[in-house]
């Protein structure tokens, strides 16, 4: 006599969920499980966006298990902690969950394992939050993860297409011994993150049926599909943006990654020509997975020290700086706008990532890539452990991208798309009468411009917190001393 638990953590879906279907097979009972964890659970660590955007997933979920007689039931404590005692309350003997690589998961999921083996409760999880098994491509490439994307590529061409989707359940086990009053979805402030003020609906609604329904949009598209070429994409587009925004819907498995590789092959199959990796569709998805395979085997690769993917540099600590960064007082509008795009919206365009990351590190503040990841790592709704250090290695020239004197101007990068300064204006509002001539640079507009326009600088607005074309001169020179010595 089963009776299981299905482990939600990421994968908060019903479709190509082999986790589910694993707990369903031949199953009694089946209780579907969300554990909010309280390391999870801290503004400081998960901002409001995200945290949002997560609760509305599980809404959605709630409402699809509904939909098959069952729920979601909310758990809140620390796994290890909250899980035992389930499983002896309702007499279980099967739990099942995604696999999740990141350290803290791996680690937790090892003291779960631990705990169910004596309880005597079979664990079984499943590969799906990746298009391939991280320890299969590790295999196939003798027992290395692949060092470089072309090399990622070619390995995966060798193997074959990722394993196939699986079908959602048609029907669900039945759940019992749990009232309606009990595991409830918690609201925002029942988690001490403020209310969100009706007037500003998230442009990024949480949820498998929202997450599907933007991925069958995008690809209903053929002719944007075949000629999407990331480096062409318009960082200052934002109503829509240039990029699928499906972001937030991998990051928690929302939709499926392989069910977005089989549509979009798909949708490949009817085009006669299409852009190709590293800048087609399927190379953005190829460049999740590359990152996702090399942080599954290199050690402190959310870090600089330790992690011998790094090269180690000498940073400057400088809290004031960071701040007037974070919290977009850097004087720079181009810089400023996506710092209060990410902010306020918890999602940036992938060039816009590039500036603003180039400028915190080795363009401009010479600060640590860690202190940029850290504050991502709070903004973004897809904030992603392994991605999330990948790109910053890359951008501060720590690891993959060597090209350090390649630096993005905060002045002129942007103009290129947006010559109006229609971004500046839409993030900034303070700045938005001041004429095109001066967007980007509002510090050089004389006296009467800054006050016809409404705006003071050094008032009103900040002035640039670092000389640009001074500090980009003295960081080249920081950069090719660090470039000196081995890595
Ligand atoms: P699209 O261009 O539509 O691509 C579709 C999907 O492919 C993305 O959702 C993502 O899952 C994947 N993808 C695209 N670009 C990359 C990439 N460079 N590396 C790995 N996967 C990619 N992406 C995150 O998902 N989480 C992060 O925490 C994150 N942090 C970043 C930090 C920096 C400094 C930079 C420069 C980039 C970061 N990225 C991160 C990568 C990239 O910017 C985002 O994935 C992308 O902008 C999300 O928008 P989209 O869904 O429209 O992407």
């Amino acid at each position: 006599m089963t009776h299981a638990i299905v482990w939600f953590r990421k994968g908060l879906r019903l479709h190509d969920n082999p986790a589910l279907l694993a707990a369903c097979e031949g199953a009694r009972r089946l209780y579907p499980v969300f554990v909010l964890d309280p390391w999870f659970v801290n503004p400081e660590r998960v901002g409001l966006n995200r945290m949002r955007f997560l609760l509305e997933s599980l809404q959605d979920l709630d409402r699809s298990l509904r939909a098959l007689s069952s729920r979601l039931l909310v758990v809140r404590g620390k796994p290890v902690e909250v899980l035992p005692g389930l499983w002896r309350q309702w007499q279980i003997n099967r739990l099942t969950f995604e696999r999740d690589t990141e350290p803290y998961a791996l680690t937790r999921d090892g003291q779960v394992h631990d705990l169910a083996q004596p309880a005597g409760v079979e664990v079984i999880v499943c590969t799906s939050h990746t298009l391939y098994d991280p320890d299969q491509l590790i295999k196939a490439n003798r027992g290395r993860a692949p060092q470089t994307y072309q090399s990622f590529c070619k390995l995966v061409a060798r193997l074959g297409p990722p394993l196939e989707t699986v079908a959602s359940p048609a029907s669900l086990p039945s759940l019992a011994e749990v009232t309606e009053a009990q595991y409830p979805i918690p609201s925002l402030s029942e988690l001490g993150y403020p209310a969100q003020p009706e007037a500003e609906p998230s442009l990024y609604q949480g949820g498998e049926h929202e997450g599907l329904r933007r991925l069958a949009s995008y690809l209903s598209d053929p002719a944007r599909v075949a000629s999407f070429s990331k480096p062409d994409t318009d960082p200052t587009a934002f109503e829509p943006p240039a990029t699928t925004a499906l972001g937030p819907y991998l990051k928690f498995g929302c939709i499926s990654v392989r069910t977005f590789y089989t549509q979009l092959q798909a949708v490949y199959a009817q085009l006669k020509s299409h852009t190709q990796p590293p800048v087609s569709l399927l190379g953005q998805l190829y460049w999740r997975e590359f990152f996702y395979t090399l942080a599954y085997v290199t050690p402190n690769y959310d870090q600089m020290v330790g992690n011998p993917l790094c090269r180690q540099i000498a940073w400057d600590d400088n809290e004031p700086a960071l701040r007037a960064w974070a919290e977009a007082r850097t004087g720079y509008p181009w810089i400023d706008a996506a710092m209060t795009q990410l902010r306020r919206e918890g999602w940036l365009h992938h060039l816009s990532r590039h500036a603003v990351a180039c400028f915190l590190t080795r363009g401009d503040l010479w600060l640590s890539w860690e202190k940029g990841q850290a504050v991502f790592n709070q903004l973004l709704i897809d904030a992603d452990w392994s991605i999330n250090a990948s790109n910053w290695m890359w951008l501060s020239a720590s690891a993959f991208f060597h090209a350090y004197h390649r630096v993005y101007s905060p002045i002129t990068f942007a103009k290129g798309y947006d010559p109006e300064g229609h971004y500046i204006r839409h993030y900034l509002p303070v700045l938005k009468q001041f004429p095109k001539q001066y967007i980007y640079e509002p510090w050089k507009a004389p006296l009467a411009v800054q006050q016809q326009a409404d705006c003071l600088i050094g008032q009103d607005y900040p002035r640039p917190i670092v000389a640009h074309i001074e500090a980009k001169e003295r960081n080249l020179g920081r950069m090719r001393a660090a470039y000196a010595v081995a890595p």
